[in-house]
């Protein structure tokens, strides 16, 4: 009820501005140190908060934890503005950007994923899919859309595990926006699993074009030249140059290979 006696729904009216008491960030007494990084840079944080969305921090924290009772978390392995990143989320809930202009960047986005999948923390990970899609509406300094290449892709992949939701949102964004530049000749450069997703996902997913079409027909009636190696003036010595169309029903199969 407000002072006109109307009964409002705060979800409703401001979702974005306003929350209820018991959500806000609780800052009390208590803080953490945590070490971050092989050159051990470090952040002051309110327990409360580091506890408030990962299960990692949160059971680090426990009483019966070493780090509970010395009041300091070390993580040598972990990138310093990564965690910084994380740090600023956790207060403000808005991931910053380099610039007005210049989103944080993908290599970033994947990089504070995969700390997310380490510490457990799953609203950060959906929020950074959330900002991964939103940087893609956002022009680069040349105007044009851009979208997360083969080092995001890898980070993401090197991260994450099969059923992970950020895999398929990778494939999903080569099959919307892809081309045959966007994956690497070097085979190296490419991560072996998301070639795997996309090339099943390309087959899943393909509608035949016409000339496709025509050299699947030509393979029914036998093996065109074009896959032969003699050259053009030579003459075919293929067995079955005229074999009788014969309709095959292909069936997925569920073999394994
Ligand atoms: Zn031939």
């Amino acid at each position: 009820m407000d002072e006109s006696g109307e009964e409002h729904s705060m979800a409703d009216d401001t979702p974005n501005l306003l929350c209820k008491v018991d959500e806000g960030i609780k800052l009390d007494r208590e803080i953490v140190k945590v070490v971050v990084g092989p050159n051990q840079q470090t952040f002051i944080v309110h327990e409360s908060v580091i506890r408030s969305r990962s299960s990692f921090f949160n059971a680090a924290m426990d009483k019966n934890w070493k780090e509970a009772q010395e009041r300091s978390i070390a993580l040598p392995e972990d990138d310093v503005n990564t965690f910084h990143t994380y740090v600023q989320w956790l207060y403000t809930g808005k991931i910053p950007c380099q610039t007005d202009r210049r989103p944080l960047g993908y290599l970033a986005l994947a990089r504070l994923y995969g700390f997310g999948e380490k510490i457990i923390d799953k609203t950060l990970k959906d929020t950074v899919l959330d900002a991964v899609v939103a940087c893609t509406f956002q022009a680069n300094e040349q105007g044009h859309c851009t979208f997360p290449m083969k080092d995001t892709v890898k980070t993401i992949y090197k991260s994450t595990s099969v059923g992970s939701p950020a895999r398929p949102l990778m494939v999903g964004m080569y099959l919307a926006h892809g081309n045959e530049q966007m994956v690497s000749e070097k085979s190296h450069l490419n991560h072996k699993a998301f070639l795997q997703d996309l090339s099943r996902a390309l087959l899943k997913e393909r509608v035949l074009p016409d000339n496709a079409k025509r050299k699947f027909s030509q393979l029914m009636s036998g093996t065109p030249c074009s896959y032969h190696q003699h050259g053009e003036d030579e003459p075919c010595n293929s067995q079955y140059p005229h074999r009788k169309v014969v309709v095959l029903k292909l069936k997925p199969t569920t073999q394994a290979e």
